[in-house]
């Protein structure tokens, strides 16, 4: 591992250098929320914010000095590599044949842009270009759900082409929390909050520079361009003993060591009727989740279509977002198998936490702590699975 060091303000020579080549996806305010967006300039991440979370509660304060006090918002990868919503493809209707017409790989539909020649109810976001994405500031426990997220849409029996095409394609600078969020967790999982490999560039923000740890040779090249120096024991030290606070510093835990049995032997403990009574099954807690991936699947067809004087129906097949909270996504012929909140609920948190091990070989959770944060009513996933125990 080449670990390099670089004065704080010249941080802006790498971003300046990257934009030229890829879309750079990084942590801006917006609406008081540390979001994920493309960010034009350097001077768009959200220097000296803290956040203060609680169960339901989210609040941005300003006041620290460095540059990534901040942890997580509730955006993670997962809304630009597993998009809310995109067409997966267009098809025409005549008497005699459907034709299928294969979609633009790099549409993905959200209410930032629109294409005015998409139909008019869903809005397409084009990537305002090809360039590929770097995202940035990305910190461990969204390092680990992009891996998971891997298993699901690259190592299955069939690969997500729109999912591989921008994986591929995109780098990842990472940062080292070093301020933890007050719902994160993700030391006791082991997937933060240190990043430990997955990713092109991983920062730590020392008291005077910032530690450039360069995992990739695309990243290593640009290096050799900049005023870098070569980083001493002594800051490696001071990374070390930054992480080791920001763990110290992390209000919560999970014991995974009674996992995936703990969830097994509590299918019928009264604690999941208690949840359901609390929880609104608005499916938040899944929307902001970094590793969940359920998706619907349906066709939008243009009111246009519909007449008889038009001799062609036309459509859009789109996928988007789904919640194991939704009534819907249980119902099949024949009836709904989790009718109640109480069936939903556990689904979610056992599929996370039990058989997700069985399915992909480690727990579906990385201890971002976002569904805590941003649930309503503000269920704890850390406390539910304590009163399990008893
Ligand atoms: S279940 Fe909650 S804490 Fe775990 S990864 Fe999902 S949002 Fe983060
Ligand atoms: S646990 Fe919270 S966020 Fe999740 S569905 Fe229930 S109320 Fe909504």
């Amino acid at each position: 591992m080449i670990r390099v060091k670089i004065k704080k303000e010249q941080l802006k020579l790498i971003f300046n250098r990257l934009k030229t080549s890829h879309k750079i996806i990084g942590p801006k305010i917006n609406n008081d929320v540390i979001v994920l967006t493309e960010i034009a300039d350097f001077y768009d991440i959200p220097f000296g914010y803290r956040e203060q979370q609680g169960k339901g509660t989210y609040r941005l304060t300003k006041g620290s000095s460095q540059f990534f006090s901040f942890s997580v918002g509730p955006d993670s990868f997962k809304r630009f590599v597993n998009p809310p919503a995109r067409e997966i493809f267009a098809f025409k209707k005549s008497k005699k044949r459907i034709s299928i017409m294969s979609s633009n790989k790099s549409s993905a539909m959200s209410n930032e842009k629109s294409d005015s020649s998409q139909l008019a109810m869903v809005r397409v976001v084009q990537h305002s270009s090809s360039l590929p994405f770097l995202f940035v500031g990305m910190r461990a426990c969204d390092i680990a759900a992009l891996r998971l997220l891997d298993k699901v849409f690259l190592e299955g029996h069939v690969k997500d082409t729109f999912y591989d095409s921008i994986r591929r394609s995109s780098l990842i600078i990472g940062v080292n929390c070093l301020y933890p969020g007050d719902n994160c967790f993700c030391s006791s999982i082991n997937t933060g909050p240190e990043i430990k490999d997955g990713f092109d560039m991983a920062i730590t923000e020392l008291d005077k520079s910032f530690l450039l740890e360069i995992g990739t040779p695309s990243v290593r090249e640009m290096i050799d361009e900049l005023p870098v120096e070569n980083a001493s024991n002594e800051d490696i030290a001071e990374k070390d003993s930054l992480i080791a606070n920001c763990k110290k510093n992390m209000k919560k835990t999970i014991d995974i060591s009674e996992l995936p049995w703990l969830i097994y032997k509590s299918l019928e403990h009264p604690r999941w009727t208690d949840i359901a009574n609390r929880c609104l099954a608005c499916g938040n807690c899944t929307q902001v989740c970094p590793t969940c991936f359920c998706n619907s699947s349906y066709d939008y067809l243009q009111l246009s279509g519909i007449s008889k004087k038009i001799p062609e129906l036309s459509g859009t097949r789109i996928r988007s977002w789904d919640s194991c909270f939704s009534t819907n996504f249980a119902r099949v012929h024949g009836g709904n198998f989790r009718p109640s909140r109480r069936a939903r609920y556990r689904q979610w948190m056992s599929h996370k936490l039990s058989y997700w091990i069985e399915q992909f070989g480690s727990l579906g959770c990385v201890g971002c702590g976002r569904c805590i944060t941003w649930c309503p009513v503000g269920i704890d996933i850390t406390q539910e699975l304590e009163v399990l125990k008893k």
